[in-house]
């Protein structure tokens, strides 16, 4: 049995983890939730799951929540709740699905009291990657991946050295706008909220709807991928894959390729996550190949999707900068969801704002928060 804390247990990854969490009840206890703002949805989590402690941001509804719940469970609000749950004495692991940069000091918490961590908030490796997994191995915990490219190379690496790969190539669905034909770039001017709120074969967030459609989200990924699996940048490829079946591969010196295949749905790795390094049974995915009929791969056209060189360029240089990207791209998404940008223009503001940036080489944590205010402020302007 692992007990779980889940920080995000009302969006996206939070939801598909509670439906683990209700496939697996003999292997996983929600011992702590943790949501922004939906304190129906938690209150409905709550009474299913009971778990010791719950956390909501805010204060008022925290206090609504305590009136409602009585003693059987402790209500915790804001960062002081999160830190709470993070390190909660009876925690094995904690998963952190929380949108933006407020997952950080909860996941640093939760290595230091030796828990594992699972990662679903890019934030996180994006920005203080190299920090996240240096405090890792000094405690000894690990430090597992929610998001399926990582938990496919994860999975097909299987321990295996960094000496013995060649390559990792992330999977791209290539997103709504990845036909040439159909969404050549004189027309990306055009695309309204509505058309890039549209994917073709995941639904999300809003916010990594709109990453995935400029492949920020892909960009992002090969960051995170850099320090979760402490391989240099040149070696993390993108291959556009736009079935979403291949969730990633691992390229061997041999020339040997692995990979790891299923039908999309997060559940699979949420719940390889939680289970590691056990499998648990489950008949919630299932893959057909006949029926899938043809699995097609080509080159991200980086013309169309400068994100991608934009995040080549964060990782190989990294200190801040892969901060900035992540903060001006923040900043970027939301002012287009707010029609007040266009969809090129988003990635002209990340790429504006990192060739402002004066960078910090080694930074320590608070210089990273420093820069993620900065580039979000250079970024609106
Ligand atoms: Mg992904």
């Amino acid at each position: 049995m692992k007990n779980v804390v889940l920080l995000g247990s009302t969006g996206s990854i939070g939801t598909s983890t509670i439906k683990v969490a209700e496939d697996l009840p003999d292997q996983i206890r929600l011992i702590g939730l943790a949501a922004g703002g939906n304190a129906d949805l938690l209150l409905e989590q709550t009474r299913k799951h009971r778990p010791a402690v719950i956390s909501i941001n805010d204060p008022a509804k925290a206090r609504d929540l305590q009136n409602t719940l009585g003693a059987s469970c402790e209500v915790f609000c804001g960062n002081e709740g999160l830190l709470k749950l993070a390190t909660l004495p009876a925690a094995d692991i904690v998963l952190i699905a929380i949108v933006g940069t407020a997952g950080l000091q909860p996941a640093l918490a939760a290595i230091r009291a030796g828990k594992d961590i699972a990662v679903a908030s890019k934030e996180i490796l994006v920005m203080a990657g190299e920090i996240v997994m240096n405090e890792a191995r000094k405690h000894g915990v690990r430090v597992l991946a929610v998001d399926s490219e990582h938990s496919a190379i994860f999975q097909c690496l299987d321990g295996k050295p960094t000496n013995s790969v060649r390559k990792l190539l992330l999977t791209a669905s290539g997103g709504p706008f990845r036909s040439q034909t159909d969404w050549p770039k004189e027309k990306f001017s055009e695309i309204t909220v509505e058309r890039a709120l549209k994917h073709p074969s995941w639904v999300m967030g809003r916010k990594i709807t709109i990453d995935s459609a400029t492949l920020f989200n892909k960009g992002l990924e090969m960051i995170e991928a850099r320090w979760l699996f402490a391989i240099e940048m040149a070696r993390v490829g993108v291959v556009v894959h736009p079935q979403s079946i291949v969730h990633s591969m691992v390229e061997f010196v041999d020339g040997s390729l692995l990979a790891q295949l299923s039908t999309p749905d997060m559940c699979l790795p949420i719940q390889y996550a939680l289970t590691y390094p056990d499998r648990a049974a489950s008949d919630r995915v299932q893959t057909n190949f006949p029926r899938l009929g043809t699995l097609t791969f080509e080159e991200p056209d980086l013309e169309r999707f400068p994100a991608i060189e934009l995040a080549r360029q964060a990782g190989e240089i990294g200190g801040t900068l892969p901060a900035v990207l992540n903060a001006a791209n923040e900043v970027a998404v939301a002012a287009f969801l707010n029609r007040k940008i266009n969809f090129p223009q988003i990635t002209e503001t990340v790429r504006r704002t990192m060739a402002a940036h004066a960078l910090v080489a080694q930074p320590t944590l608070d210089q990273i928060l420093a820069a993620d205010i900065w580039a979000r402020r250079m970024a609106e302007k």
